[in-house]
């Protein structure tokens, strides 16, 4: 199989010396300009007044990625944030989708009755914001290498705070350090493009807060992030904090964090208000009061966030709210793992997948089909349709099984069962649920090595795979479908090591990068 690393790049480092150096360089330039995340649980308990930071996982050099890959996903990335901005105001579609699932999934139930509640009384806010991020690996099929969609999310898509930095840190490295090493890499044989993802994400929620418009009460307007408790990746929600409040120029814009937990606390709707515009009080200074124009999802995404019946009371308030939620439940839904399988589903002998062609029907779509389309890799439901028993055949065979992933409607790593782990779960879950999963291929990428440095300051050498997320900003009316911004906005490459399933940064799998374009 050919490799991507080919000669001597990313080099190995044998020599103690050089890599303790690099490795100290490294620690020091993350923690000096942010590239950093707070301690895990276990170190945190000498940490009781939360001031410790520690280096975010990062890989010593810039992975080889091919170029042509890189150019791909970043050219699709707003068609299809235009895609999934039309699938959210297809509620019909949706709600057939919701309906196949929501039998064995009660999270995915529960997010669709704060859907109908909200539109019983009527929806009093157009527009939608969407974060997206569009999540690839390169698939190696023989000498071919091409781009495969592993997931697209539409809901807390996060390290846009973070890769960016990730990108200076090498280019930092590339220009004082690789030169000098004793197999020298010349700074002028890295093509490392640049890398706006944090200033992309601010524009997104400066246009929506933008397009919000003044308050009719002459209250100020604010952005409100919606976060976690006790959230360790807070560092990349604050560079993407810092960037908002800067793109406000000389009038920086508010922007204020509040857990997810306390939105009913501390957000109010403004009484007797046909708007319901959606005030907020901040607690070390409750006497001031915002509007919030664009509450944005950093929390919600996942069975986790709600507890008690609270929580969704809390989710129905702001989708309720004449705030721009980013995202809404309607793009939120639009982002399950079932909505992807169904784009990629073609009927047996079918080309196109239907789902596809709903969403793009002109002749003048013909190039963004082609170009979406081939971004997919094979994606079975697991349902009793001709294609749901194909894939009911795969899945519990302990042969052909090795060559797939099973995931649940679910976000935030950790859920999915791999290869030869899938027939012994499906046997256990009851068969009537089986339609709330899908079947996906295994993408499989060429062999690339690369040096990681773990948070907990371990060096690990050896076999890596990459994973490249495309951000994409999208502000749209959900009444008249007018997109009134749209932009692709920048890349985040996060590697693990090749014995690893899961990707998850945060989740403690994977590590930041960037790419080398080759
Ligand atoms: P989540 O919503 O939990 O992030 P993903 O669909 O992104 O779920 O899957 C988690 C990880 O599993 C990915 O980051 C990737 O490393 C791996 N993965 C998922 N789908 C595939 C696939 N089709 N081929 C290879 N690896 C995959
Ligand atoms: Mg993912």
């Amino acid at each position: 199989m050919a490799s991507l690393t080919g000669g001597s790049y990313p080099p190995t480092l044998d020599n103690p010396l050089e890599l303790e150096r690099l490795v100290q360089t490294v620690k020091d330039w993350t923690i000096s300009n942010g590239l950093a995340v707070r301690p895990s649980p276990a170190s945190a308990d000498s940490d009781e007044e939360g001031m410790l930071a520690t280096s975010a996982p990062v890989t010593l050099f810039p992975s080889p990625f091919p170029k042509s890959c890189f150019e791909e996903a970043k050219a699709v990335q707003t068609k299809y944030s235009d895609l999934y901005a039309r699938i959210s105001r297809d509620e019909e579609f949706l709600e057939d989708l919701v309906q196949q699932v929501a039998g064995g999934d009660d999270f995915i139930d529960n997010l669709w009755k704060v859907h109908l509640r909200v539109k019983e009384e009527g929806y009093v806010q157009n527009f939608t914001l969407g974060l997206f991020r569009s999540d690839y690996m390169v698939h190696q099929d023989g000498d071919k290498l091409q781009i495969k969609q592993v997931e697209f999310n539409t809901i807390a898509s996060s390290f846009g705070g973070l890769s960016s930095r990730t990108s200076l840190l090498h280019k930092h490295l590339a220009k004082t350090e690789y030169a000098f090493l004793s197999n020298p890499i010349p700074s002028s044989s890295l093509n490392l493009p640049e890398n706006r993802s944090t200033e992309g994400l601010a524009a997104g929620l400066a246009a929506a807060f933008y397009a919000y418009g003044k308050s009719g009460f002459g209250h100020p307007t604010c952005v409100l992030f919606l976060v976690q408790d006790g959230e360790r990746n807070v560092f990349d929600q604050r560079h993407l904090e810092y960037a908002v409040q800067q793109a406000g120029g000389d009038e920086p814009i508010p922007v204020f964090r509040l857990p997810f937990s306390q939105i009913l606390a501390h957000t109010q709707l403004a009484p007797s208000s046909q708007r319901r515009e959606l005030l907020y009080h901040p607690p070390h200074n409750p006497a001031l009061t915002f509007e919030v124009a664009v509450a944005y999802l950093r929390a919600g995404y996942g069975p986790g966030d709600y507890p008690t019946s609270t929580a969704w009371d809390a989710r129905y308030q702001l989708e309720r709210s004449n705030a721009i939620t980013c995202p809404s439940v309607l793009t939120q839904l639009a982002g399950m793992k079932k909505v992807q399988q169904v784009l990629a589903t073609a009927p047996e002998g079918g080309d196109v997948p239907p789902a596809l062609r709903r969403f793009l029907p002109d002749p003048s779509d013909a190039a963004t089909v082609t170009a979406i389309h081939r971004t997919f890799t094979n994606i079975y439901p697991l349902d009793t349709s001709p294609a749901g028993l194909t894939a009911r055949t795969i899945a519990t065979d302990p042969s052909q099984c090795l060559r797939y992933v099973m995931k649940p409607q679910r976000e935030g790593g950790g859920n999915n069962v791999y290869k030869s782990a899938i027939p012994q779960r499906l046997s256990t879950i009851p068969e009537e649920h089986w339609g709330s999963y899908i079947l996906m291929e295994l993408i499989t990428p060429p062999p690339a090595t690369n040096t990681i440095l773990r948070g907990n300051g371990q060096v690990e050498q050896g076999g890596v795979i990459c994973e490249l997320g495309v951000y994409g900003t999208c502000l749209w009316d959900r009444e008249t479908g007018e997109v009134v911004h749209n932009e692709e906005s920048g890349y985040l490459l996060r590697t693990k090591g090749d014995q690893s399933e899961e990707g998850g940064v945060a989740a403690g799998y994977g590590c930041m990068d960037s790419v080398r374009l080759v």
